[in-house]
């Protein structure tokens, strides 16, 4: 079995979650899993190591981000920095406000997170419409940082998330 196979049979599909009509992809059997997490991890180390070059920090999405993003950020002697969702954080902060399906979301982070100039790489877990991800790269623009990228364990391919972020790059392992 290839690591990418051990990661996709830890990812259930749940029909009608949050809302009626939306198959939610749940990653929790992945983490529940050492070999599945270290897989994953591996498959990012991998990837990062030869596509990217001069890396400053990781920075990982609210919530599901923060459970790759810090591994990885190990795994490659990098700092990682969080963005969160709005009101969690203490200090100075930047936000950047985006539409939701129904209503609105705020993501924020500490002024002082990322230096102007610094590489970034944002990581979450799941990539569906791009709106969080799109808004994260908003804030690295606000705090004047280099994107090089975008990594997340899953693409939802027919809501074009990819083509969102665009001209940043997107790296998924698994894709739906
Ligand atoms: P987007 O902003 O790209 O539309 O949605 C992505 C965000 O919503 C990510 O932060 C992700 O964690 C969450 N999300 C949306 N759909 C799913 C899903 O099916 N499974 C998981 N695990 N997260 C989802």
């Amino acid at each position: 079995e290839s690591k990418l196979q051990l990661v996709q049979r830890h990812i259930r599909a749940f029909p009608d979650f949050p809302q009626q009509g939306i198959l939610f992809r749940d990653i929790c059997p992945i983490l529940k899993d050492p070999a599945a997490l270290t897989a994953v991890i591996d498959l990012f180390e991998d990837h990062v190591r030869k596509n990217h070059q001069q890396l400053d920090l990781i920075v990982g999405l609210d919530a599901r981000g923060f459970l790759f993003g810090p591994l990885l950020a190990q795994r490659l002697g990098l700092g990682f920095v969080l963005v969160r969702k709005k009101g969690k954080l203490p200090g100075t902060t930047v936000s950047v406000a985006y539409d939701l399906e129904y209503g609105k979301a705020e993501v924020e982070i500490q002024e002082d997170a990322v230096a102007p100039g610094q590489k970034v790489l944002l990581i979450d877990d799941l990539l569906a419409t791009g709106g969080t991800l799109h808004a994260a790269c908003e804030l690295m623009e606000k705090l004047q940082a280099q994107i090089a990228g975008c990594l997340v364990v899953i693409e939802l391919q027919e809501l074009k998330g990819a083509d969102k972020l665009k001209p940043h790059r997107v790296f998924s392992l698994l894709r739906y």
